[in-house]
């Protein structure tokens, strides 16, 4: 086994979870303040699609599934992925497939191999900033993207989604997002009840009319502001209490107090997850979020005693909202996709025998970490992400993923892509194309002009990329 990380990263890794907090205490919109209208008979999906509490395409909510959107936040290591596991490790969608999750990640403390691994295991990789800032300047934005791609071997096209540090965004962060080509953001709060004839827990939306969600908290938004045709976003849909609408509760809501108590008390948040889960599920069907921080809940990390009252609670939330299930039978992005590889093959797909000796450990004090793809000479920063290679004595350089090929099958010694044709169907969102064995475009990460429109954004993508997900009908 791997010391994936030191131990002297303990104290500011939980301070910066800590941080993060990102938590409302009432309604961030009206109807007045948003000053919204969008004409559906000309917004229509793939593309487009209005604001609107009701579900996407004209389809009775009992037709859709309702989905349970998992996300976590910050730095990927080793105990983050145990506490997410210990969740989701156990459960299965009811087509059998394992529950897939979305994680922001932010770079300081990421252990970048973990990224690789947890991504060929199918979840979402997206973007949090390199550094945890929040109204982030580009750079820290693009610097993420490709750093990530660089050291993580996370195919630039796959990364589709962004969520601001502390949720602090802007009119201008939803502009740079959409110019760099991402799919989405989901840093919008939900604030008002889906029994509120007002709600404002839209399905997902494209932003070519504007936003509709955080118009009264965020400057410039609303009233048709801003237009962003074929961007969407996912709100972050709160959890309310017995005190309703000024009882929200969005991040990691077991760290809440309940009701205006001063303590916590799981299963008065118990109770209040499964009311509001409820509202959803017999109303409309909009998504019901779980988005952690899952440093707070991890039993893995030295000196942390994670509640387990906590836990079991969430788990027993988790437990209750599958047996709410029907049957979710055939929605692609939902589908089992665990790549076929030959056990003797030497690429970083998390499975040790393939990885075997594959792993470069890249010493930086601050945060070292491990790498399939040869450690840099320095530590990425916002101003150069994606440092030289260094090539220790006797070795050649790594080559690092091009765009044509999926990270479950990218032989970074060789620089060969193992796969092709109909077998190629593992990580990449992209599952459709076709790579030939001559053409590698090798990604050149240096600068920031990663283009636009790279990504596809179609509504089944979008959807797609909520990944993570327990569907039920
Ligand atoms: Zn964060």
């Amino acid at each position: 086994m791997l010391p994936y990380v030191l131990l002297a990263l303990i104290a500011p890794l939980l301070a910066l979870a800590q941080g993060d907090d990102g938590g409302i205490s009432g309604p961030t919109t009206s109807a007045d303040a948003a000053g919204y209208s969008c004409d559906a008979s000309k917004c229509k999906l793939p593309d487009c699609n209005c604001a609107s509490a009701n579900p996407p395409g004209g389809l009775s909510p009992s037709d859709v599934p309702m989905f349970i959107v998992f996300t976590a936040d910050d730095a990927v290591q080793s105990y983050t992925l145990d506490s997410i596991n210990q969740f989701l490790g156990h459960r299965q969608n009811p087509n059998g497939c394992k529950p897939k999750m979305t994680y922001y990640t932010s770079l300081n403390y990421t252990n970048y191999t973990l990224v690789t691994d947890w991504y060929v295991e199918g979840n979402e990789i997206a973007d949090h900033t390199m550094t945890h800032v929040g109204d982030p300047p580009d750079d820290e934005v693009y610097g993420n993207l490709i750093a990530l791609n660089a050291l993580a071997g996370i195919p630039l096209e796959s990364i589709q989604g962004f969520r601001a540090p502390f949720l602090n965004y802007s009119v201008n962060t939803l502009k740079l997002l959409a110019k760099a080509g991402f799919t989405y953001d989901s840093s919008a709060s939900a604030s008002l009840p889906v029994t509120d004839p007002n709600t404002d827990a839209y399905w997902p939306y494209s932003l070519d009319n504007g936003m509709a969600n955080d118009c009264l908290m965020v400057e410039g938004m609303c009233k048709g502001e801003p237009k962003l045709p074929g961007f969407w976003e996912i709100p972050m849909y709160a959890f309310f209490d017995n005190l309703g609408v000024n009882g929200p509760h969005l991040m990691d809501p077991w760290l809440d107090n309940a009701n205006g108590a001063t303590k916590v008390n799981d299963s008065a948040t118990l109770e209040y997850m499964q009311n509001t889960f409820t509202a959803h599920y017999k109303g409309n069907r909009q998504p019901i979020g779980l988005y952690t921080h899952p440093i707070h809940l991890s039993t893995t990390y030295p000196g942390v005693n994670a509640p387990n009252s906590t836990i079991n609670m969430i788990n027993q939330f988790l437990d209750w909202a599958q047996v709410q299930q029907g049957r979710l039978n055939s929605f692609a992005p939902l589908k089992c996709s665990t790549p076929q590889i030959d056990s003797s093959t030497k690429i970083c797909n998390g499975i040790p025998q393939n990885e075997a000796g594959l792993l470069s450990h890249c010493p930086f004090p601050d945060f070292p970490f491990y790498t399939c793809y040869g450690c840099p000479t320095e530590a990425p920063t916002t101003s150069n992400p994606n440092p030289a290679q260094q090539v220790p004595d006797g070795e050649q350089a790594r080559f690092r993923l091009p765009s044509n090929c999926s990270t479950a099958f990218w032989d970074p010694i060789a620089g060969k892509c193992l796969c092709t044709g109909s077998d190629w169907t593992g990580g990449s969102t992209d599952g459709g194309a076709n790579p030939t064995a001559s053409s590698y475009v090798p990604f050149n990460g240096k600068g920031y002009s990663v283009p636009a429109g790279v990504w596809a954004a179609t509504f089944v993508g979008v959807v797609g990329a909520v990944v993570g997900v327990i569907g039920v009908f």
